[in-house]
């Protein structure tokens, strides 16, 4: 997979935390209960994703970063230089959060260049 684009500032990802989990965690092991406790949103993969055959889920978790801000209407970091590597590679470092993110947020202004004609 390949990700291209570039960052819009919408903040989105410094304000949620974005995670693929499977059907064991989320039906069995009280996991939906777990994440709605936490005000997060659930979304099934969509068809046509081969990670929707093996029964994930997508999970959405509100967890703002401290050093986030708005500023006129951009987004920024309080740390940008020191900000850890979680940060400085995103979105190339986790392609399964990367697809959480983009699904619950079309808007990113990254995306898979393979997912495009
Ligand atoms: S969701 Fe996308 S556009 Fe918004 S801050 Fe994160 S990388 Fe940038
Ligand atoms: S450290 Fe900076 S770039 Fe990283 S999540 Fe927080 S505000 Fe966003």
């Amino acid at each position: 997979m390949g990700i291209v684009g570039e960052c819009r500032r919408c903040g989105d990802c410094c304000n949620y935390n974005y995670q693929v989990m499977n059907r064991a965690t989320m039906e069995y092991q009280g996991g939906r209960e777990f994440y709605l406790g936490k005000g997060a949103e659930i979304m099934e993969i969509p068809k046509g994703n081969e990670l929707r055959s093996q029964g994930k889920y997508l999970v959405r978790i509100p967890e703002p970063c401290s050093h986030f801000h708005m500023e006129d209407g951009v987004g920024r970091c309080d740390i940008y230089e020191r900000r850890p590597p979680i940060c400085t590679e995103h979105p190339h470092n986790a392609p399964e959060y990367f697809l959480a993110l983009k699904l619950f947020n079309p808007e990113c202004g990254y995306h898979d260049e393979q997912s495009r004609p």
